[in-house]
């Protein structure tokens, strides 16, 4: 027997390195008429590493003694950027402390208890609101390394800003290819989505030709920037690798998780799976669940 056009698409998507859960994603792929994409591990490889440590003066700790006790807390999580600190930590070779209590809040950063002391690591957004000297010098050092491009990443103890690390990371060599051919298949040019700062998302986009940046979303407003395109009558495809954007891939047309170093919860999620590391991967699936549909009678 001939295979059916939807089966033999999913076998060709599986030479192409991407794994398509089932003939109806296979279907809905070529449905899709916007693209919407995370930027940390989708369109940057995910692979982010440290730039600068900042300790606040008058904190009591050096650049060594703040890496550390950030890599101690960043340690049992799997986001890029708590690899990358984990890494900075072990190349300077500093010790990195067991830890306690270790949470988790997708979009913005992890907290432990380090040898007594409640240390939260992540996203500038965890200093809303609070006053004081420290919070101001720790402000004006993410403000400097925003402007140079970087990810900023706070880390506080009990409460008290203590430093601030810079992060960078490199866009992936196939990222502008697969923005221009996902705006010649959708016919509108991609979204991008992410949780980091405005001044390293509108630099990055800039790069690969998109236009509307979405920056400081959380989990929940990824979803809702995917449902305003879905009711503006636009069937959108989601391309995602975080816990962070999981409610997104389940809210997309299609979703689909670049498999690396995706989370598993991501790759759970998603309808189909970038499992050789190539983002543009993606446009080649939905140009060939275009052929496939055509053959469907
Ligand atoms: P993206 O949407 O680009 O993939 P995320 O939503 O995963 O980014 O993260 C958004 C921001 O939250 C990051 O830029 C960082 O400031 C912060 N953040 C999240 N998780 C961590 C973490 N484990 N360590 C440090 N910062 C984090
Ligand atoms: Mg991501």
């Amino acid at each position: 027997a001939t295979m059916p056009p939807l089966l033999s698409a999913i076998a060709t998507a599986g030479r192409h390195g991407v794994l398509v859960k089932s003939a109806v994603v296979m279907e809905r792929l070529g449905q899709v008429d916007a693209a919407a994409l995370d930027k940390t591990g989708t369109l940057t490889q995910g692979v982010p590493y440290v730039t600068d440590v900042r300790p606040l003066p008058g904190a009591g700790r050096d650049e060594d003694a703040l890496l550390s006790l950030a890599a101690a807390a960043e340690y049992p999580g799997e986001h890029p950027l708590a690899r990358a600190v984990v890494d900075a930590a072990r190349t300077r070779g500093l010790p990195v402390p067991p830890v306690d209590d270790f949470t988790a809040t997708p979009g913005l950063g992890v907290a432990a208890v380090v040898d007594g002391a409640r240390v939260a690591v992540g996203s500038p957004a965890l200093l809303a609101g609070r006053t004081g000297p420290q919070v101001r010098t720790a402000a004006a050092e993410v403000a400097a390394l925003q402007a140079g491009g970087r990810t900023a990443v706070t880390v506080t103890v009990d409460g008290v800003p203590a430093g601030v690390l810079g992060v960078a990371d490199r866009l992936r060599p196939d990222a502008a290819a697969t923005v221009t051919a996902l705006t010649a298949l959708t016919g509108t040019a991609p979204t991008l989505l992410t949780g980091d700062n405005e001044q390293a998302a509108a630099r990055l986009a800039d790069g690969v030709g998109i236009a509307d940046v979405r920056a400081g979303l959380l989990p929940q407003d990824k979803v809702a920037a995917v449902r305003e395109q879905e009711r503006a009558g636009r069937r959108v495809l989601v391309v995602g690798d975080g816990v962070n954007d999981a409610p997104a891939l389940a809210a997309a047309h299609v979703g689909v998780a670049m498999g690396r170093a995706g989370s598993d919860l991501a790759l759970e999620t998603a309808d189909a799976v970038v499992v050789r590391d190539e983002l543009a991967a993606v446009p080649a699936v939905v140009a060939l669940s275009r052929r496939a549909r055509r053959l469907v009678v």
